[in-house]
This record gives C-alpha cells, sequence and structure tokens, in this order.
C-alpha cells in the first residue's frame, strides 16, 4: 500500500502522543498506535515494515515463548524490534513499529520479533505478512472473545498469508492443519512413559478425523486433544516433527531434541510438559529462523520463565509459589491444577480466579468453570482449597462438584482476606494462582502467606499488628 496523506498525519499525531507519553512519564502503552489506527485504518499495511518479520501466536504459551525468542537473539547480539512491554493486538504492533522508525516511518531495524493475538489475526497478519510465523497449540479460551477453536483456525486459515513460513505443533491436530499449502515444520514431544490412549480430561476437542469423520484411533493423548492420532478408514494422521524431544532427563533439567536427525540436549527451565513444549517450539522457530542448535543451547542456559509467569520462593523451608491460571481459560486452568497435584508434598491452594475486566465492569460467564479440570485437586495431598473474590460461591460449588470434602474448602469475596484463611499446619508448599491482571493482588497475598509461614501468627494479624 502507498503512503497517502493521512498516512503521514496520523504517523506524526502518533509520534507526538508517544513524545508527550514519554514526556510525562508513561511507558508501553499502545496509546500511540491506537491513535493511528484510528486517523488512519490501514496504518499496518502502509507503514514500512522490517526487512524480516517473526510472529509467535496461539492459545498459550505465546508471551513466554517470544520472551525466550528475544532473549535468545538479544544473546546471540541481534537487534530487533518487538512488542515485549506493549500489547500484543493491531495497536500494540503499531505502536511499536512507530516506536522504532525515523522521522518519515522508516524502520531503524530490519528485524521485528511480535507476539500476537491470534483473535487480532484479521486485523495484523494481511499488512504484517510475518516471513516466519510460530503457532505454539490451539485450545478453547475466553469464549466471549474467541468463541471456539474452529472459529480461530478458521480466522487464521483464511489470514495467514501463503507467503508466510510456518513452525507448528504436529501434537495438536488443530494446529497441524493450519495452511497445508504453506513451507511447515513442526515439533512435537515423543511419547512419555504412562501415556495411554485414555483421556483425562473433561475437554477433548477433537474425537473424529477432520477428513472424513470416523473415530480416530489415538496411539497415546497426553491432555485434552494433545497427542497423537490416525484414522483407521482415511488413512489421516498425525505429522512427523522435524524437531523432536525424545528424551526428558528430570534430574540433570535437560531435554534432548532430535533435531531433523542432529541430536542436541537443551537446558529445561522447568519440567512441566507444557514448559517443554514452549522451550521447544521457541527451539524450532529459532532453529528455522536461521541459528544452529548449539547456539541456540548455550544462550538458553542464560534463560529464566518470567517472573510474572510463575515464581517459587521459600520461607522456613516451606514454598510459596506464584503461577499463572489465565481467567476464562479452561485449559491453562486445567494445566495448572495437575501441575499443583503433581508437584512434591503437601499443598495449599488460594483461587484468584476472577476475570479482572468482568469482576469490575459486567457480568462473567462462568460455564467454563465446567469445562475446567478441578478434578485434579482432588487429591490427599491437597488439604486445603480457598476460594476467593467475587464469584466464591460459583467456585466453591464447582470444587464440591469436583467431590473435594467441603471440610478442605474455604471461600471468601474479600481478595485481600485469602491469605488469612490459610493454615500453615501439615503443608509443605502454598500455591497463588492468579490471572495476567492480577499480578499485584497475587503479591500482596504472597507476602501475607510469607508472613504467616514465617511467624507463628494469621497473616491478617500480621498485617493489623
Ligand atoms: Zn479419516
Amino acid at each position: 500500500m502507498k503512503r497517502n496523506l493521512r498516512f503521514f498525519f496520523a504517523l506524526f499525531f502518533a509520534k507526538g502522543t508517544a513524545l508527550v507519553l514519554k514526556l510525562i512519564g508513561r511507558k508501553g502503552t499502545s496509546m500511540p498506535g491506537s491513535w493511528a489506527i484510528i486517523l488512519c485504518p490501514d496504518f499496518l499495511g502502509r507503514m514500512p515494515r522490517p526487512k524480516t518479520v517473526v510472529g509467535i501466536t496461539g492459545t498459550n504459551g505465546k508471551t513466554t515463548v517470544a520472551n525466550m525468542v528475544e532473549d535468545v537473539l538479544s544473546h546471540c547480539g541481534y537487534d530487533f524490534v518487538c512488542n515485549r512491554s506493549g500489547t500484543n493486538v493491531n495497536t500494540g504492533v503499531a505502536s511499536s513499529l512507530i516506536a522504532n522508525s525515523t522521522f518519515f516511518g522508516k524502520p531503524k531495524k530490519d528485524l521485528a520479533i511480535f507476539e500476537l493475538d491470534e483473535r487480532s489475526s484479521p486485523k495484523i497478519l494481511p499488512y504484517l505478512k510475518p516471513d516466519l510465523l510460530l503457532c505454539t497449540n490451539i485450545f478453547r479460551d475466553s469464549y466471549k472473545r474467541n468463541a471456539h477453536m474452529e472459529f480461530i483456525v478458521d480466522i487464521l486459515q483464511q489470514y495467514i498469508p501463503e507467503s508466510t513460513r510456518l513452525v507448528l505443533n504436529a501434537d495438536d491436530l488443530l494446529c497441524a492443519s493450519l495452511k497445508p499449502q504453506n513451507h511447515r515444520s513442526f515439533f512435537g514431544i515423543d511419547r512419555q512413559p504412562g501415556e495411554t490412549a485414555q483421556c483425562r480430561n473433561i475437554v477433548q476437542d477433537i474425537r473424529v478425523c477432520p477428513n472424513c469423520g470416523a473415530a480416530l484411533s489415538w496411539e497415546f493423548i497426553r491432555y485434552h486433544h494433545i497427542g497423537r492420532a490416525s484414522c483407521p478408514q482415511c488413512g489421516f494422521c498425525s505429522p512427523q516433527a522435524g524437531y523432536r524431544v525424545t528424551q526428558i532427563d528430570a534430574d540433570e533439567n535437560t531435554m534432548t531434541v532430535d533435531c531433523h536427525g542432529h541430536q542436541q540436549k537443551f537446558p529445561m527451565l522447568n519440567s512441566s510438559t507444557i514448559n517443554i513444549y514452549n522451550s521447544l517450539s521457541a527451539i524450532a522457530l529459532l532453529s528455522q529462523f536461521g541459528l544452529s542448535t548449539e547456539k541456540i543451547a548455550a544462550s538458553m542456559e542464560k534463560l529464566s520463565i518470567s517472573e510474572t509467569r510463575y515464581k517459587e520462593e521459600e520461607v522456613d523451608g516451606k514454598k510459596v509459589i506464584l503461577h499463572l491460571a489465565k481467567g476464562q481459560n479452561p485449559i491453562a486452568c486445567s494445566r495448572a491444577f495437575e501441575n499443583i497435584r503433581d508437584y512434591p508434598g503437601k499443598k495449599a491452594v488460594i483461587l484468584f480466579l476472577d476475570d479482572y475486566f468482568d469482576a469490575a465492569h459486567s457480568v462473567e460467564n462462568i460455564s467454563w468453570y465446567y469445562d475446567t479440570d478441578f478434578e485434579f485437586l482432588n487429591n490427599p495431598d491437597i488439604p486445603q482449597i480457598i476460594a476467593a473474590g467475587a464469584r466464591h460461591w460459583d467456585v466453591c460449588l464447582r470444587l464440591l462438584m469436583a467431590g473435594i470434602p467441603p471440610e478442605k474448602i474455604s471461600h471468601t469475596a474479600e481478595n485481600h482476606q485469602a491469605a488469612e484463611l490459610l493454615s500453615k499446619e501439615g503443608i509443605d508448599a502454598v500455591f497463588i494462582l492468579y490471572d495476567v491482571y492480577t499480578i499485584g493482588l497475587a503479591n500482596q497475598v504472597k507476602d501475607q502467606t510469607k508472613a504467616l509461614l514465617s511467624g507463628g501468627k494469621s497473616a491478617g494479624e500480621q498485617q493489623r499488628a
């Protein structure tokens, strides 16, 4: 698209807005991009793009993976523009491009790494035309915003440009079905000990062959629709992955990946399956970008998971763990609940599951509680569960329906009183589950919990003292 008068007016206005925001000390907002798109709706199409654009999308894990990819590239000496401190929708991408452009809009850097919201792809992908795009997975997410997975798959099929090279999850048949005509690479994790063809989750979004509708035959189901399957009727099957985790060594904290026949050991930041998928998808993307696997492995030694996603602290031999569990996202919460069940020792769990914006401004849809595996929390090693927030009665009901004995459950409408309901007797760890936008609250409750664990008084008494 040509740059017209309207584009330049939008660009200069956005640059002015960015300057004012900088002067008043506000960083990382998508306001300049919002103005640019209000004034010139096809702004992204007219804005010159950097020579190479790499995108990271998918339902779960995209922020963690984007951060990893950016950290490895920085470590390897690449200079690039990214939307790490902004948002992953069109206005955030526009803001990043504006901030990294010359007066007339020419890009200052040749490389861009963007985390891209899958729901916003119609407003981004046709304009930005990424050279390389990673899709981590496609799951059901907030119903209000994302409807259902087929809807998201449809959007991606329609708006991913033909020229984009894709890096896809071979263990996710929805993700692996994207753009069969494009150049595609796949990643996957080999079948692990104990994995069977039985699904242990409430939600399994693929049951029949997408080609012919016959019941699929599963080699194994890892969780939900993640696994490997084939169709006995038409021969349809999960693709072969070029990047395969062949061995996981939890003691050594390493994983071995077969990268197109070449075996390479990589450090594991965390041994949960989700984090192995995150690391693996970053490795596949970086390898397709052109880095050698040795270089990626060496850079990954220096990484840590962003502390806004997962954070462990220790007080008097007991762990306090902040664990992100995206509100309205049944899969992310089910994964978190299973992680908690599998964590060693006796665990107490504090649940902040209300969606921050819904709790403040509208009526929350709670149907997703019934797609979420609260049943994982029904375990002898989880003696206490505290539900806090406006929807505490609904969460309490769901916990009871999962068969959890009522004496294990406490609940309160007041988020800040959650830690007061905690008893430190007989527990080795406290998990605090929170939504992306409630990290501040989670940190406060974490401090109260630490005070309770270190002193004899309840957290409430500590706070009042
Ligand atoms: Zn079939």
